[in-house]
């Protein structure tokens, strides 16, 4: 879902725009499809795409006739499990990429006119998204670090390192950034544990096989299937630390 207002967001749509773009459900429910079947539908459950349209089965509007299962655009993606209808999630996407200083979940409360929980909900779901669905697998030489939300471990003095003991950072929450080297382009995410687990699998999402990676940390890395690994001391952190202005 990454790339429609907030394109055209760039190439100077308003607000009132993009209601006339999404002056109703049908509207943003056609728009989901295409950003979701970009090649043509499919079945969500096995893939088929070869299915069916059923008249007035308004929640799950489609049908597959291999596996006999009814779905819709929500399923099996970040608006499973939501009942808000999707003009909210457009406008919503749209708040989300367009305020650099990033939206809060007060304001989609207000401007979408949704609960306070609902909109909690809608803010998690979309810095999810953004995660993994903005770029493509990097190709080029990849290099891999962590930050944390007040500075690294290993910058901090001795005694206050000490003082926090176990590996990690300040706060609980990390970020794990991938930069392209060629394109320059960045992948970063919001990881609650910084252990061997949850960064490989970072790398593995955020890169194609075959590719080379270069990781500031030899342990935690280590082992990564189908990737070339090296362990070179860089400072992506300072470049990553950018991000969560623009996109938090
Ligand atoms: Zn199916």
């Amino acid at each position: 879902m990454g790339k429609a207002p907030g394109k055209h967001h760039r190439k100077g749509i308003s607000l009132i725009e993009l209601a006339e773009i999404f002056p109703d459900e049908e509207s943003a429910v056609k728009w989901f499809e295409a950003v979701a079947w970009p090649d043509g539908r499919f079945c969500p459950h096995c893939g088929n795409a070869d299915t069916a349209e059923v008249p007035q089965q308004t929640p799950m509007p489609y049908r597959c006739p291999a596996c006999r299962k009814y779905f819709s655009v929500r399923t099996g993606s970040l608006l499973q499990s939501s009942r808000l209808p999707l003009r909210k999630w457009a406008f919503a996407v749209y708040l989300y990429v367009t305020s650099l200083k990033g939206v809060s979940s007060m304001k989609l409360h207000r401007d979408l006119n949704i609960t306070q929980k609902s909109a909690w909900f809608m803010l998690h779901r979309l810095r999810e998204a953004w995660d993994e669905s903005d770029i493509e697998p990097f190709t080029s030489p990849t290099e891999v670090d962590e930050t944390y939300m007040g500075g690294k471990r290993k910058n901090m003095p001795k005694s206050k390192r000490k003082q926090l003991g176990g590996r990690g950072g300040v706060g609980k929450t990390a970020i794990v950034g991938a930069k392209d080297r060629e394109t320059n382009k960045v992948k970063a995410k919001m990881v609650e544990a910084t252990n061997s687990e949850t960064l490989k699998g970072f790398v593995t999402n955020a890169t194609t096989e075959g590719s080379t990676v270069y990781t500031d940390d030899a342990r935690a890395y280590k082992g990564m299937s189908g990737r070339a690994h090296y362990a070179v001391n860089h400072s992506i952190g300072e470049y990553v630390n950018g991000i969560p202005h623009q996109r938090h």
